[in-house]
């Protein structure tokens, strides 16, 4: 009996982070990756252009349209979605083979995945990173400056309709101070690690 548990939890945890743009995952997502030893990134796939700076394999697999199709019908990904007009899917062996070898694994995806990654492996850890109002939000977006007025609006849009599902996830986390925000995701992290799953 404590053989099995002890092999369940040997497995790795995977941990998904969504929420509103704006609300700061990046930032978090980055923090934990440098204090987290083990912790491993997963690469999604992407159908839209890079983004100045970014590379393919290491911010995103960028793919053609086709490509992404293909991959859908092949059943490569553990879950996909269309995100602001473009395909968005996390590749499925990756996280597979990490988490059996025991290693943990972060997604940062939108709340159309995490839903379906929650519904195929009901042990992940959902985490919604809520900003600390809607006031604040647009705040961030607008002082960023790297969206039109178009895309803000849409973006704000999307958040409001995106804090509705909070209730969906295990944890949310308001990151109103980037290295409070990082702390409450480790103790998160460590807690999920000793958890036991119930069939
Ligand atoms: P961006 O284009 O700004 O990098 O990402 C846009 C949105 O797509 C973000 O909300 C991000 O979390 C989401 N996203 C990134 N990768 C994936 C993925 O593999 N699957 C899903 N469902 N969403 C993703």
């Amino acid at each position: 009996m404590l053989d099995s548990w002890l092999s369940r939890l040997g497995r790795g945890v995977l941990f998904v982070l969504s929420g509103p743009s704006g609300a700061g995952k990046g930032t978090l997502c980055r923090n934990l990756l440098q204090q987290q030893a083990g912790l491993q990134l997963s690469v999604s796939a992407t159908t839209r252009q890079p983004r100045t700076g970014e590379q393919d394999g290491i911010h995103y697999h960028f793919l053609q349209h086709e490509d992404f199709v293909r991959q859908i019908e092949a059943q490569a990904f553990l879950e996909y979605a269309q995100v602001y007009d473009h395909y968005y899917g996390t590749p499925r062996t990756h996280v597979v083979e990490a988490l059996q070898a025991g290693r943990d694994v972060l997604l940062e995806i939108d709340i159309q995945g995490a839903l379906q990654v929650k519904a195929s492996y009901p042990e992940a850890a959902l985490i919604f990173v809520a900003p600390p109002s809607l006031e604040e939000l647009s705040r961030r977006i607008y002082t960023r400056g790297t969206d039109s007025p178009e895309v803000i609006r849409k973006r704000l849009a999307l958040a409001s309709s995106e804090l509705t599902y909070i209730d969906r996830y295990d944890y949310c986390v308001v990151n109103d101070d980037v290295e409070k925000a990082t702390a409450r995701l480790q103790a998160i992290l460590h807690a999920e690690k000793c958890r036991i799953h119930r069939q």
